[in-house]
């Protein structure tokens, strides 16, 4: 007779970055794994943890990824005991939504909270025939780019791939946007360009697209996935080879002087070995231009110079080059350059080849800069706290 062994319950797992409380004795229960972050292999892993063959991670797979399901007992392919199984030892879990605001212009944005309590953006930007999601890759970033907001806040830690996937899951639920795959969809692209330097949490991003391209599950194509970088360069080649998705550069300047200030990393990655690094760009071809990102900064960077400069540096490079007016904040140091000058420099660019979108500005009704509402969010919060002695008083 065969006998058959009770499944190995799993490891509760936590991101490395959280720490376990300390204290109560509830604290102290066992914690459901949340499968949202794992990769596809160690989704396979952990079902065979619980004796389920293969198929039963594929099956789960689609119920997460394709239909967007949260609950294990709607999962109506999987035998009843089984999803009885599976709802004792696993969560699928979601970002809770600390505030949502939303543009007279559609735009949406979104401050979600981490189990940790850290609060991270997202922001939505609908189109005529298509939407673009934000997503944010760090809490807090360390760069410091002088234009900004983010850049203000200290970095506080690398989101996990669980709470990358999990800003899109979480919109596709506001949205109404399962299941993946169907005709007019709300999001149709996504764009690594929210808070931090999604390079320098290379590893979690990556298992984040690929669970996001995988085509049984989100299915969203590299092809409409952008990575944008201040110019990583030795994370750069490895994201062309592994991803493949779109690549946007945060240019900014034409000269090492003048980005040294405005990005700083240029003091270790400078823009002659930045372009290098795009030249090399795995798959980059004119169906698949690199995209330049330039903020337009009145009197710093906006010259026809700097836009002669600007053409003559990327010579060679399949690019177009995002022409994005500066969208102040309170405190910032700049201003944002002109319509007129704006066209002008617009016009430099297209003349040498270069498709030169200039980038319309969107929600500004809502604190649109990137960074803005999680430094409202955490002023309210301070401002709660220092008021609670006073209220305690009364
Ligand atoms: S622009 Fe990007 S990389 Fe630079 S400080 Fe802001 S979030 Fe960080």
């Amino acid at each position: 007779m065969t006998s058959i062994s009770a499944p190995v319950p799993p490891t509760p797992v936590l991101p490395a970055s959280v720490a376990p409380d300390a204290g109560t004795a509830a604290d102290l229960a066992p914690r459901k794994v949340d499968l949202i972050g794992l990769s596809r292999a160690e989704l396979v892993t952990e079902m065979a943890r619980m004796q389920l063959p293969r198929f039963r991670a594929d099956q789960l797979w689609h119920w997460i990824y394709h239909k967007g399901v949260t609950d294990f007992s709607a999962m109506t392919t999987l035998a009843k005991p089984v999803r009885a199984n599976l709802s004792g030892y696993y969560t699928i879990g979601r970002l809770a939504v600390s505030s949502r605001q939303e543009s007279q212009d559609g735009t949406i944005k979104w401050l979600f909270r981490l189990a940790d309590g850290h609060e991270i953006e997202t922001v939505f930007i609908p189109e005529d025939d298509r939407g673009t999601l934000c997503i944010s890759s760090q809490v807090g970033c360390t760069l410091n780019c002088r234009f900004c907001h983010t850049g203000t806040q200290r970095l506080v830690r690398n989101l996990t791939a669980g709470e990358i996937v999990g800003q899109l899951m979480a919109v596709f639920d506001d949205l109404a946007d399962w299941p993946s795959g169907r005709d007019n969809r709300y999001v149709t692209s996504i764009v690594m360009m929210g808070m931090g330097e999604p390079l320098y949490n290379y590893d979690n991003v990556r298992t984040a697209l690929k669970i996001i391209m995988d085509e049984a599950g989100i299915a969203l194509s590299r092809r409409r996935i952008t990575l944008s970088t201040t110019g990583i360069i030795p994370q750069m080649q490895a994201c062309g080879e592994e991803l493949a998705v779109n690549l946007a550069v945060s240019l900014h300047a034409v000269t090492d002087a003048l980005r040294d200030e405005l990005v700083p990393i240029n003091r270790k990655y400078p823009i002659a070995e930045v372009l290098a690094a795009c030249r090399a760009y795995p798959r980059a071809t004119n169906a698949r231009r690199i995209t330049f990102e330039y903020v337009m900064l009145k009197g710093v960077n906006d010259s026809q110079a700097d836009a002669e400069a600007l053409v003559k540096l990327i010579a060679g490079i399949p690019a177009k080059v995002n022409l994005i007016p500066f969208n102040p904040w309170p405190g910032s140091l700049y201003e944002t350059s002109d319509a007129a000058t704006i066209e002008a420099f617009a016009r430099v660019v297209m003349r040498a080849g270069y498709a030169s979108p200039v980038r319309k500005p969107r929600g500004r009704d809502i604190l649109a800069a990137c960074g803005q509402l999680k430094s409202a969010s955490e002023r309210q919060r301070r401002g709660a706290a220092n008021r609670r002695p006073a209220d305690a008083a009364e």
